[in-house]
């Protein structure tokens, strides 16, 4: 159920209602938008049985009280009444107009590597650094990532940079150190679904990039991203990785139309990778033109000095000597659908 308020609710009109629909037994939301505060209220059946006779329409300060269609309530766009969500990480912006290039290695894989990385994608005007420390490898003998080591690494490469920190979580146990140096929390495609760590996750209150699983649809996608939202945590990026198709000239299939319908269906941002989607470096300038063009809210991209000697997803990596002239026909393309540059773009 939401509640509308009116433009001229004031803050303890809002906090009456919110009380009356926990007293419900129901979880409130406030969505302060720049007209109007909305109230999700969240709960299972019986709490909306029981929000629906609380007479909440005739409280002060109430507009309206009106249903929310979708299974997901707190990812769909009608809570927060057409508005988008912009997230601040760092001194950067993104979703409602501001883009983000979101560059890096897969993996961090030593000093070196991931410092010469960070550097030149910064030069090129990248808005936060990517590298994994934790990594979900289908062979449990392939590199698992340097962990502890890893993120003490990223941490070097932010604080010499100031790039924020993109990286992936896989276990709850980890939250602690990844959160020491984590401006994004990444879930990858495999755990799209653990729900206990999307929770864990939304009880940190740390911005997520929560990307889509293998075989996911959209409305997972965004029950997935409900998870996070229901603790509490507003600051998801949704990410089209590529879906498993038919298809198998290339890794995976990436889903473009993903962007403007999850664009329809949620306030959250969008961001793009089309380096997981493709598996091969020749595609992935023309799919982040794409995606950019098509209305992506970021490109999360992976960037390598040597890909050669990559421990991790070589074929796929952008050389980093190539790095700056992707960069600037990217924010060309992004330009192309509207949006403006994160901080130290173009
Ligand atoms: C990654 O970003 O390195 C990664 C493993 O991505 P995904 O979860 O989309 O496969
Ligand atoms: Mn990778």
């Amino acid at each position: 159920m939401m509640i509308v308020m009116k433009e001229t609710a004031t803050d303890e009109q809002i906090e009456a209602v919110a009380a009356k629909v926990e007293r419900a037994g129901a979880s409130a939301h406030r969505s302060r938008g720049a007209r109007v505060t909305v109230i999700g209220a969240i709960g299972d059946v019986d709490q909306d049985i029981a929000i629906g006779s609380l007479g909440l329409e005739g409280q002060p300060g109430v507009d309206r009280v009106v249903p929310i269609l979708k299974p997901y309530k707190l990812a769909s766009s009608q809570f927060r009444h057409g508005e988008r969500t912009v997230l601040q990480i760092g001194g950067e912006k993104v979703g409602g107009g501001h883009f983000a290039l979101i560059a890096g290695p897969c993996t961090v894989e030593s000093r070196e590597q991931v410092i010469a990385t960070a550097e030149v994608v910064k030069e090129a005007g990248a808005s936060m650094l990517r590298g994994g420390a934790y990594k979900p490898r289908t062979s449990p003998y392939a590199f698992q990532g340097l962990g502890l080591e890893g993120l003490r690494l990223l941490a070097e490469a932010k604080e010499r940079t100031g790039l924020p920190i993109v990286t992936e979580l896989m276990d709850a146990r980890d939250l602690e150190p990844v959160l020491e140096v984590a401006d994004v929390i990444q879930v990858g495609a495999r755990n799209m679904q653990n729900f206990p760590l999307l929770a864990e996750i939304g009880r940190s209150g740390r911005p997520v990039l929560l990307k889509r699983g293998l075989s996911a649809t959209l409305e997972e996608l965004l029950m997935a991203a409900e998870y996070v939202l229901k603790e509490g945590n507003p600051n998801v990026m949704l990410c089209e990785r590529g879906i498993r198709t038919f298809e198998s000239s290339y890794r995976t299939t990436l889903d473009l139309q993903a962007v403007p319908v999850l664009k329809e269906l949620s306030h959250l941002p969008v961001v793009v990778d089309p380096s997981h989607a493709a598996g091969r470096r020749s595609l992935v300038a023309p799919m982040s033109l794409a995606a950019a063009a098509a209305g992506a809210d970021g490109i999360i991209v992976e960037v390598h000095p040597n890909p050669d000697e990559a421990l991790c997803d070589g074929p796929q990596a952008l050389l980093a000597s190539e790095f700056a002239a992707y960069a600037d026909a990217v924010h060309r393309a992004a330009q192309l659908s509207g949006q403006t540059m994160s901080v130290g773009s173009l």
